[in-house]
């Protein structure tokens, strides 16, 4: 079983995080905890480099985000994850700064990369 590390942004407090996320099996990863990380620890670990593609199960144990506890997250066209209270339908990345509708909520997401 694969267990990577991909990046989150706060979407309240724009502060950075992780997301462990196990892989269950081709095309379906498991995200099971969330913990907050500095930008320069992230880049040495390489979860910076994370990609993952396929669809998003959100695990029993999984705490939220551990800046804001929203259980959610949404991916921005610009790649990046942000944590997400499944409330607001109108966002803005905490990454690059776009905004826009989100539709159903994401749990399925194609690419992670370049964060
Ligand atoms: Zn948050
Ligand atoms: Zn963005």
């Amino acid at each position: 079983m694969r267990v990577v590390i991909a990046l989150s942004k706060c979407n309240s407090s724009k502060s950075l995080y992780g997301i462990r996320f196990e892989q269950i099996d081709s095309n379906s990863w498991e995200y099971t905890w969330a913990f907050p990380i500095k930008e320069s620890a992230a880049k040495q670990e390489g979860f910076d480099k994370t990609t993952i593609k396929g669809t998003l199960i959100e695990g029993d144990e999984y705490p939220g985000c551990p800046f804001c506890n929203a259980i959610g997250f949404f991916l921005c066209s610009c790649g990046q994850l942000n944590c997400w209270n499944s409330k607001k339908q109108r966002v803005t990345c905490s990454w690059c700064g776009e905004t826009g509708e989100l539709s159903n909520g994401i749990n399925k997401i194609d690419v992670i990369n370049n964060l």
